[in-house]
Parts: C-alpha cells; structure tokens; sequence
C-alpha cells in the first residue's frame, strides 16, 4: 500500500503543526489518505451567479453577488442573533447569524463585494438566508476548481475561526492532489467486476469527487466509491461468515434432556408459538454441527424472544455448559433475572446475577463461582465482558440488545473460552434487511413473525395539550377497570435539568388529577437511587400503584402485563423506534390496550409523520423501514454507537440496489476465490489484509 497516504497531515504542504491539530482534532483527517477520503458534502456550479429579484421557492442552494449593509444584533439569549443586509442590484435579502456572531461582524466589511453561498428560506413573507458561506469577490479563482463543480465541505465553526473553511480545505486537497501519482491510488476492484458494472477507475473516482468536470463526472465518481465502499465492508463480513463455517469449531449440544425436558414439558406457563417453535428448531440444528453459531434472532417487541432464549440456555445446560444472557441495561438486567428464577424455580439450575453494581464481596463471589463452574446462568449488562469475568465452560451466549453491540464487542465473548461459544444476538427493535446485512451481515438471521395468540393490536392516538382533560378522563376510566398505566416523558441527556423539570411538573399535575388515597403513583428517572428505583418498579408491578411515570429508563424490557395504557409526553421528541418500543410496554395480556401520543399544537412535518407512522401501524418492521426512510442510516439508533456501519458515502436507503449488486459480488467472490489466491486479486488480498484487523484472509489461521 501507498506509504504516502499513511503520511501524517502535518506533512502536507501548507498544513503544519498547528492547522494539523485542528485538522485532527475537528476534522478528524490524521493522514494524507484521511484527506483524500475527506469528500465534499456539496458542490456549487460557479458559474451561476442568481439575482436576488430571481429568488423563487422551492430555491436550493445559490450563489448571489453584492454587498453587506445594516449588521445589528437583535434579541437576547438563545433568540440573539446577527441580521444583516445583503443587496445586489436587483434587490436585497436578509442575512442572519445565530453561532459565532462576534466573530461574523469583525469579518464583514461594508465596503467588499461578496460572493455568497447559501440555501434561502421563506420567513414573514420575504426571505432570508441562515448563517450564509461568504467570501471576496474576486478571490475565489482557483485555478483547479474554477473549471467545473465547485467542492463544498463541511468543517466546523472552531475550524473556520481558524482559518480552515472549505475553500481552504479544497486547496489542500488539490494540493494532495498534485503530488499524488496514479500508482499510488491503486484499483483493488477485480478487473471482471469494475468491466461488469462499469465503474471508473479508483484514481478517477478520488479526482472526480473532489473536482468533477460536470454532473455525469461527479455520478460515476460516487458510484463507484459506493460500490467500493459496500462491497469492501461485505467481503470482510461474508469472508468472516465463512471461515467460521469452515474452521470455528464449536461445541455440540447433543443432549436435550434433564432440564430442557423438565421445563418444557412441565413448566412452561404456555405453548410455544409456530414462530418460536421454528427458531429453536433452527438453532438446535446449528448446535448440532459441531461448529460455533452465530444467529440473529428478530423479533417485534412481544413476541417472546426471552422464552426462545431462555430453552436456548437449557440445551448448553444439559450438555454440560455455562450461559450467560446480556442485556443493555441494569434494569431489563434484573427483569431477566428475576423471570428466569421465577421460571426455574425448583429445577437444578443455578443463576447469578452480575452488572456494574455488584461489587464488594458479593462479587468476588460470583467471579470465583463463575470460575469454578458452579453458575449455570449469568444474567448481566456489559459488565459481562469485561476481563475479570472467567467462565469454566461457557458454552451460549445471548445478548438481548438494541444494535448496542459492535462486531468487536461479539467478539470478545468469544475469547472467553478454547472454543467460541454459541452466539445468540436478539434484537428489540426490527431492523431494516439493508441495515441488517451490513451491521449483521456476517450473522444467520431468525425472524419471530408471529405474536402469542390473544393479543389485541394496540390502538394509537395522537393528542395535543387541549385534550388533557380528556386524557386523564379516559386514564381514570381503565384505572377504575383494574388497569395501569405507564406516563412517559423524554430524558435527552443535554437538558437532563430541563427535562427532570418536565417530570416532576406532570408528576405534580398528575398528582392533583389522580389524588391519594385512591390513587397511586411510581415514579422512575434517570437521576432516581437505584433501590429507589427498584422499589418504585416492584410497587407497579405488584399493582400497588395504578400509574408509573418515568422517563425512558423503562423503554426496554419491563413486562407488566396488565399495564394497557402507555401516555407518551413530547412524544414529538421521541425517534420511531424509541415510540415502538415503549409502546411495546402495552398490549402484553388480554386486554384492550391503547398508545396515547401528546404532543404540542405545532409539529414539524418530520414529526407529523412519524406520529402518524405509529398511529398507522403496529408492525415493527414497516416501522423500521420508515424510520430508515424519514431518518436516514446515519441516524439509525446505535448504528453509530455500535462503530460497525461507518459509511462514508453510501446511503442505505438511497443505495439498496448497489448494497445487493455488492452483496452478490463479494458472495461470489468468497466462494470461488476465498484466500484471494488468483492473480487478478492480489491487489485486493493486500488491501483486505492492511485494513482488517484480524487476519482472516490467511490460509494458516
Ligand atoms: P420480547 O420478544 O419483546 O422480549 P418477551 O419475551 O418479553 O418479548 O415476551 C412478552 C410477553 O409474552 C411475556 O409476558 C411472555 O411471558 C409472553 N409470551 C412469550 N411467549 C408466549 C407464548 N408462546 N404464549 C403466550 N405468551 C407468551
Ligand atoms: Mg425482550
């Protein structure tokens, strides 16, 4: 691989120590090749230049010329802002700085003329331009970038107080670009693929999609790149795909007996649905191989993943192994533990429980017990993982996430043992199959597409403040029926104050509305003492008290079955898949169940059509997808968190068809040519094996 791409950015001309702090530390751009790989998020057709009279809805991004007049600063605190005038001779337009206004009114100058950037929005019937892009006239000539599409890129307002703004960006990039010679950006894209889907060459692509010539220059450049991009990432999880199969051995579960017997035939509380019948089929089968399972169980929230889980666990018990089962927080933690007790009782399984919070003596217990294979069942959060947690024989693992877990962190379960255990992943929240093959791609996937007989679809309404009365009318109703009912309000951890006052607020107006002693009332948050908070919970589930209010602290896992009422507050603020899952906290008995989405006068359209995404439908999976859709992946819940889908320019919405043309490469790659042994592949063993970190690629592993 190129050496001079590993280069430090320091190195380059024109950067040095100081812009190379920034750089690092803003942009994130450590290396030549970070630089290069630093794309523009826009580009501008210089040529262009619009007249202000010419303004006309719906505008995207334009270019004006003229001059600033009239800078004053209005407003106070969060409403304070900058407003200037721009005019050409034509007409004017409002320019306003709401970030950074000190430093915006030193820059301007009455007397320069501008070319100015920027998107113009309609407001009290004229319009104005939000936090503009502007430079002098006259300057902005290079002679590179003048020809064509001009590269935007994004950059931070410390960086651009430093002098680090597109435009210089985009000269550091020509200037890369200058001492770059082509052998240095080599194509690793088999030749028979790049002539199948007609791609440019990567040297190409990295030019044009700094400085494209035209809209055609600029397509291919990015097409290319997304197809590299996709298919890189799914080489590396098919090719890890395969040499389990092929290699991890795993441990056999033969028996099914004793325990598994016992609990199935004489303690299970119901029959098993078709769904959940044809998962564990699915995995008694991948037991039986002899080699490690790595399976994907989806299911909508209901639909009874913990019992698959749970019979999942037996089946290494009986075969003589540990198992542990990891949740993503203390609280659904205890939930599990406390069901699985419940549901054991009697029989010879011993489970412990293990997060953060054990500690002292009561730890070390249950560290040397783990290790002496005493435990049968860990029950636990990340705390699981760490490196003090030794296993005699851990023969299954389940990790009951929310897309929380990154490959990395599955794989370090597996290190815990000779053999990699089983690894059973189940997801609360359906994911879209586009997500679910790049996130998840190198996993066997179960679906539960079936919920447990008897339960009615939950109805979902949206109201606003003025229906209050009524709210709490209809929530005295189903108390008075023996109901409960869970009122929800957001946590966003920047304005925990504001939020926590939130809270008590509507704890306080509930409060009046549903008074002692007739009525009872838990109260759960984010800054409540976990005893407190354990008490509150166990009040609720006891049905002691008839309403829980609480922040999002109980959106995964709390299972009260005869909770039919869930009240979301600012339900506006909540993400698709958030509003699922809590609304998945209803609906678990028999009864009638019912969502109720509050929400202010005023919403944007985003959020208008989320609420009426839920009000439309219960189905986890088109939920997901919507989501998808109206968020885009960059946003997607723990996508980001889980490290695992870092796309750079692909989009896993926009992109569905390149993600399956690359998907079907990289699958027939790996089988045909699996060490990337042919010489035609050479560039791209050496590629896989500077950018994997594990080396999966080598024969001798
Ligand atoms: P999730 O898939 O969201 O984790 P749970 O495992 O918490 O769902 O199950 C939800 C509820 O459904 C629990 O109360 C559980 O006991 C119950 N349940 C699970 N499977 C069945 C079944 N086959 N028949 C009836 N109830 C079931
Ligand atoms: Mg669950």
């Amino acid at each position: 691989m190129s050496r001079l791409l590993d280069s430090p950015i320091e190195f380059l001309k024109g950067v040095g120590p100081q812009r190379g702090v920034l750089l690092r530390k803003e942009l994130n751009v450590n290396t030549f090749g970070d630089l290069l790989q630093y794309y523009p998020f826009r580009y501008v057709d210089r040529s262009v230049i619009q007249r202000i009279r010419d303004i006309n809805p719906p505008t995207q991004f334009i270019q004006l010329k003229g001059k600033v007049s009239g800078m004053r600063v209005i407003g106070e605190k969060q409403a304070k802002r900058l407003v200037a005038t721009f005019r050409d001779d034509s007409g004017e337009i409002e320019l306003v700085w709401f970030k950074s206004i000190d430093w915006a009114m030193k820059m301007l100058n009455t007397q320069a003329v501008y070319l100015l950037f920027g998107k113009p929005v309609a407001f009290n019937g004229t319009y104005n331009i939000v936090h503009p892009e502007m430079e002098l006239f006259g300057e902005q000539v290079d002679a590179q970038t003048a020809k064509g599409l001009q590269p935007v890129y994004s950059t931070t307002e410390k960086a651009k107080k430093r002098n680090i703004d597109s435009r210089a960006i985009a000269r550091l990039t020509q200037t890369l670009f200058e001492s770059l010679k082509e052998y240095e950006l080599p194509d690793f894209l088999p030749q028979a693929l790049k002539q199948q889907y007609k791609l440019c060459s990567r040297y190409e692509a990295l030019m044009n999609i700094h400085y494209p010539k035209n809209e055609k220059q600029l397509h291919e450049a990015t097409r290319r790149l997304k197809f590299e991009e996709l298919f890189l990432i799914q080489l590396q999880m098919l090719k890890l795909k395969a040499n389990r199969g092929q290699s991890s051995k795993g441990y056999l579960f033969e028996k099914i007996d004793r325990q598994f017997d016992t609990f199935y035939k004489e303690r299970m509380p119901f029959e098993l649905t078709g769904a959940q019948k044809r998962v564990l089929r699915e995995i008694r089968k991948d037991t039986l191989t002899g080699r490690q399972m790595n399976r994907l169980l989806q299911g909508d929230v209901g639909s009874g993943k913990t019992m698959v889980a749970l019979l999942t666990m037996l089946m290494a018990k009986d075969n003589g192994f540990q198992a542990c089962l990891m949740a993503p927080t203390e609280i659904l933690a205890q939930q599990h533990y406390e069901s699985i007790i419940q549901l054991l009782k009697g029989l010879k399984v011993e489970v412990a429980f293990l997060t953060g919070s054990v500690k002292g003596k009561a730890r070390k217990y249950i560290l040397h017990q783990l290790a002496e294979g005493n435990i049968d069942f860990v029950v636990g959060t990340h705390a699981l993982i760490e490196d003090t947690v030794v296993f005699k024989n851990l023969g299954q693992v389940v990790i009951d996430e929310q897309h929380r877990f990154g490959v990395a962190q599955r794989a370090k379960l597996w290190t815990k043992n000779e053999l990699p255990p089983h690894i059973l992943v189940m997801t609360a929240t359906p994911i879209p199959r586009t997500l679910a093959m790049t996130v998840y791609g190198d996993l066997d996937v179960s679906v539960i597409d079936e919920l447990p007989p008897g339960r009615k679809p939950i109805k979902t309404v949206h109201r606003t403040d003025a229906d209050r009365m009524r709210v709490f009318g209809f929530m005295r109703d189903e108390i008075a029926k023996g109901r409960q009912v869970y009122v929800v309000f957001p946590l966003i951890e920047e304005s925990e104050v504001l939020d926590l006052k939130d809270l008590m607020d509507g704890y306080e107006a509930l409060s009046r509305a549903f008074p002692k002693p007739q009525f009872q009332i838990s109260i759960v948050h984010g800054r409540s003492r976990a005893a407190d908070k354990d008490f509150e919970m166990q009040r609720f589930v006891k049905g002691e008290t008839q309403i829980m209010i609480a922040t999002t602290v109980i959106e995964v896992g709390v299972n009260v079955p005869n909770a039919s009422v869930m009240v979301i507050e600012n339900a506006e603020r909540f993400g698709l898949a958030q509003l699922h899952q809590l609304r998945g906290r209803v609906g678990r008995g028999a009864e009638q169940s019912f969502c109720i989405l509050m929400t202010g006068n005023k919403l944007s359209n985003d959020s208008k059509q989320r609420i009426g995404v839920m009000c439309n439908t219960n189905d986890g999976f088109v939920i997901a997808e919507e989501d998808l859709k109206l968020r885009g992946p960059g946003d997607l819940e723990g996508t980001q968190q889980s490290g695992t889908v870092n796309l750079r320019l692909a989009d896993l919405v926009q992109d569905v068809a390149v993600l399956e043309a690359a998907r079907q490469s990289a699958a027939v790659l790996v089988e045909q040519d699996p060490y990337l042994e042919k010489s035609e592949h050479r560039s791209l063993l050496q590629f896989m094996q500077a950018s994997a970190k594990e080396k999966i690629w080598s024969r001798i592993s």
